[in-house]
């Protein structure tokens, strides 16, 4: 049996009004996905528990199978993972985005989607920063990631008090955009030396060359660092004896532009696949990804394709280029897959956004979810796939809603004649 999760990020969102009324799910001409969906069956799913905040790294543990309930530490801990950095017990991650704040506002959480060299400069004079500003404070620093996503770690020592706690909260800079961010700063253990570190931070990028040379080249310059999503170490354990018990083989595979994903892949022992043009971002090479995954076929028994592009979309509050993404994802990624799935013996197909992204408010929502999934046992249900279609799937039929939101992987791995166990 061979599987695939294609994630469209943030893809699930409300009727717009500049889409004559449909959401961009029914507005995109997606006949890949719509094929599936009448071959297979649709329905609703919920990501986000009531307690957990509602972005991507909640949403996406559930997708793969982990109840966040159980699992979820905070987002930092996973993006370390992503980067082969382990966590002992005494020691936390914090995200540390790139940001540009002015008059007191945030005015781009991404600081103009900063280059990975340019955010990697700017780390290095923050960690110079930081020893002036805090020559009292031992075990933190700075690591570069990717663009405007970067990481502050505490090395704790064993029996030493903690600088933050569990309950230690901060608010993702995106839910900020173009809001004053001065209700916002951490709250909690830690909460003041976090706040400290984001105010000192202007001091440290201030004329700085690589702000220089963007300012020159009419580019938002990285005013600040706006830390957020602070964890310890989750532990999560291998995907593979998790799901022991159903027809999934050994071997997973990851491909992803964004470190949340890679974290996550790594920390339940999948292998991760790096596809060269994959960004992250609206112009990310979807064609790559899905001949990828076609190839990586050949040797996985799951492979999951991630596409933050819909995401992105909503972030920047763009209809039409969410409707394009999503295209695009049906066109060179759910297509060809779908074309090469059906020449194999037994195969499975899973299409499922992580969260709603909403265009009007530029930002994660915690709420339902549409999910198709077709192939070898799954009885076809014949309709389209959007979310009115899978609300009214669930009014035909309420056991195609699956929730909680994590146990939609054991649904899809599970092999029954006539659709998954619900
Ligand atoms: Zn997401």
């Amino acid at each position: 049996m061979k599987y695939v999760i294609v994630i469209p990020d943030g893809a699930a969102d409300a009727p717009q009004e500049s889409l004559g009324g449909r959401t961009p799910l029914e507005a995109a001409h997606t006949p890949a996905l719509d094929r599936l969906a009448s071959q297979g069956r649709i329905g609703l799913t919920n990501h986000v528990p009531d307690s957990l905040p509602p972005g991507s790294e909640v949403a996406c543990m559930s997708l793969l199978g982990y109840d966040p309930l159980q699992y979820f530490t905070g987002r930092a801990p996973l993006e370390a993972a992503a980067q082969g950095i382990t966590l002992g017990p005494d020691d936390w991650a914090v995200r540390c985005n790139l940001v540009t704040i002015r008059d007191g506002s945030m005015e781009d959480f991404t600081a103009g989607h900063v280059s990975t060299e340019e955010g990697t400069a700017l780390l290095a004079a923050a960690n110079e920063g930081f020893a002036a500003d805090f020559p009292l404070l031992a075990g933190w620093q700075f690591i570069p990631g990717v663009s405007y996503r970067n990481l502050l770690l505490y090395r704790g020592t064993p029996g030493s008090p903690a600088p933050l706690g569990a309950d230690t909260r901060a608010t993702p800079p995106h839910d900020l955009m173009d809001k004053p961010v001065q209700e916002s700063f951490p709250r909690g253990t830690g909460s003041r030396l976090l706040t400290e570190i984001m105010a000192r931070s202007a001091g440290w990028f201030e004329g700085h060359p690589v702000n220089a040379a963007r300012i020159a080249a009419g580019k938002r310059p990285v005013t600040h660092v706006w830390l957020w999503g602070v964890g310890r170490a989750p532990r999560m354990e291998a995907f593979a004896s998790k799901y022991a018990a159903t027809r999934f083989g050994s071997r997973a595979t990851m491909i992803t532009a964004v470190d949340l994903l890679r974290g996550l892949a790594a920390l339940s022992a999948w292998k991760r696949l790096e596809v060269p043009g994959a960004t992250g971002y609206l112009d990310t090479d979807y064609a790559a990804k899905g001949t990828a995954a076609i190839a990586e076929l050949l040797q996985a028994d799951l492979v999951c394709v991630h596409v933050e592009a819909p995401d992105e979309a909503s972030h920047e509050g763009n209809a039409a280029e969410k409707v394009r993404a999503i295209e695009r994802i049906d066109e060179s990624i759910v297509a060809p897959l779908l074309a090469h799935l059906e020449t194999l013996p037994e195969w499975r197909l899973l299409v499922c956004p992580d969260h709603p992204t909403f265009i009007t408010t530029k930002t994660h929502s915690r709420g339902s979810v549409p999910y198709v999934m077709a192939g070898s046992g799954i009885t076809a249900s014949g309709t389209t796939y959007n979310e009115p279609a899978a609300e009214a799937a669930v009014r035909a039929d309420p056991r195609a809603r699956i929730e909680p939101g994590w146990t939609l992987m054991r649904a899809f791995l599970d092999c029954h004649s006539g659709g998954p166990r619900v």
